[in-house]
């Protein structure tokens, strides 16, 4: 199954999708979790994109395509996939259009209210990009992650003023995706205001699972 899960900053998209992935058995690409590793890295493309991203900008649409062009053709992504954090504008969609079929497109809904509150507490592990929040889902052990022992950290973009920079970008650019999915018949719509164990019901009602 060829999956897209679409929803702004915040909406908890990660989260669920480390989630579906035991649910649907595809491989979860993230767009943001290879760049913050390339980031860590200090690989040639770290470093081009580090300033974008901690200013909570997107990064151009020829850098990003190239990578999930390049990361579809892996083996494991041929039966399917679940993209989370791409496409995140029109430019984007239709590339993919023309080198995937994706099968649906879950769009994880949330008001603002909602998304400020998870992300001005959200902490992430460095190494394996598990998501925590420091009130609603603490690590056992504090700054270290439950499932690899890696550090626990605030990303740099999760500070307000890049926080507000992702959201306006979000309302501007990704959140015309999806009238565009809807047009296709491809969108289901999920409410993501609950918690996660909610939200990962309502998407398998919404999927048929
Ligand atoms: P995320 O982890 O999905 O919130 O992504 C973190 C950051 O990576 C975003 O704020 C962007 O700067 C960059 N990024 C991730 N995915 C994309 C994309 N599809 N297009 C452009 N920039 C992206």
């Amino acid at each position: 199954m060829k999956l897209i899960f679409l929803g702004p900053p915040g909406a908890g998209k990660g989260t669920l999708a480390v989630k579906a992935v035991d649910l649907v058995k595809v491989p979860h690409i993230s767009t943001g979790v290879i760049f913050r590793s390339a980031i860590a890295a200090q690989s040639p493309l770290g470093l081009k994109v580090k300033a974008i991203i901690d200013g909570g900008r997107l990064v151009d649409d020829e850098t990003t395509i190239e990578l999930v062009k390049e990361r579809l053709v892996q083996t494991d992504a041929q039966k399917g996939y679940i993209l989370d954090g791409f496409p995140r504008t029109i430019g984007q969609a239709e590339a993919l259009a023309g080198f995937s079929a994706v099968d649906k497109v879950a769009n994880f809904d949330i008001p603002d209210s909602g998304v400020l509150e998870r992300l001005s507490g959200r902490q992430v592990c460095r190494k394996c990009g598990a998501n925590y929040h420091i009130v609603f889902n603490k690590p056992v052990k504090e700054g270290v992650c439950n499932s690899c022992g890696g550090e626990v950290y605030v990303r740099e973009d999760d500070r307000e003023e890049a926080i507000r920079k992702r959201l306006e970008v979000y309302r501007e650019q990704t959140a015309p995706l999806i009238e565009f999915y809807r047009k296709k018949g491809l969108l289901i719509d999920v409410d993501a205001r609950p918690g996660v164990e909610e939200v990962v019901n309502n998407f398998k009602k919404a999927l048929g699972l």
